[in-house]
This record gives C-alpha cells, structure tokens and sequence, in this order.
C-alpha cells in the first residue's frame, strides 16, 4: 500500500489560473489539466507520492489535493473525501 495524490475538484481552482501544482510535481505527465472540467487531475499511476503539490496548493490555501492510500494493485482504497472516515475505522 502506498499514497497517492487526488484533487477534490470542487476545491481546485484551475478554472480561475491556477496551475501550481501542475508546475511543481517532478513527474513528467502526472499532473496535468484536464481542460473539459478546468481542474487539476493526477494520473495516479505516474504519481510517486512526494505530496510536493499537496505543499504548494495548501501555500496557496487552495487546500484542494489530499493524499490517498492505494493498494499494491493501483486501485484506490479510499474515495475522495473518505480519507477521514477510514481513519476513525482504524480506531476502532
Ligand atoms: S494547486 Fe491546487 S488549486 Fe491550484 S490547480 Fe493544483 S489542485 Fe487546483
Ligand atoms: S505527490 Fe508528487 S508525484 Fe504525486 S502528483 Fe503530487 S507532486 Fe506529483
């Protein structure tokens, strides 16, 4: 299990200019616009979980990506937003 990033496409502001963590992720066609919904969109099998745009969209109080567990396989183990409530599972 590892962690990848993921853009709550409510919160990303790509639709107003913003492109930051598209400028700042290190990894060559990770995060990219998608242009038919103006947000920014992690290709999650590229993605190697540095959380460097996790840094610079919460620098800029976007607050808009998280990061999330994914399986060996690739397959997200979370849904968006569902990081909190997986969390107090653990808790028991
Ligand atoms: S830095 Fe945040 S708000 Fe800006 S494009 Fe990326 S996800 Fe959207
Ligand atoms: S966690 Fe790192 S590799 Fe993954 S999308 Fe963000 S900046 Fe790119």
């Amino acid at each position: 299990m590892y962690n990848v990033a993921q853009v709550i496409d409510e919160k990303c502001t790509a639709k107003k200019g913003c492109r930051l963590c598209i400028m700042y992720c290190p990894e060559a066609n990770c995060l990219d616009l998608n242009s038919s919904k103006m947000v920014a969109e992690v290709h999650i099998d590229r993605c190697k979980g540095c959380e460097l745009c996790v840094v610079v969209c919460d620098a800029a109080k976007h607050n808009a990506i998280e990061m999330q567990a994914v399986s060996a396989t690739g397959q997200l183990i979370a849904k968006k937003g569902e990081s909190a409530a997986l969390g107090q599972a653990y808790q028991g």
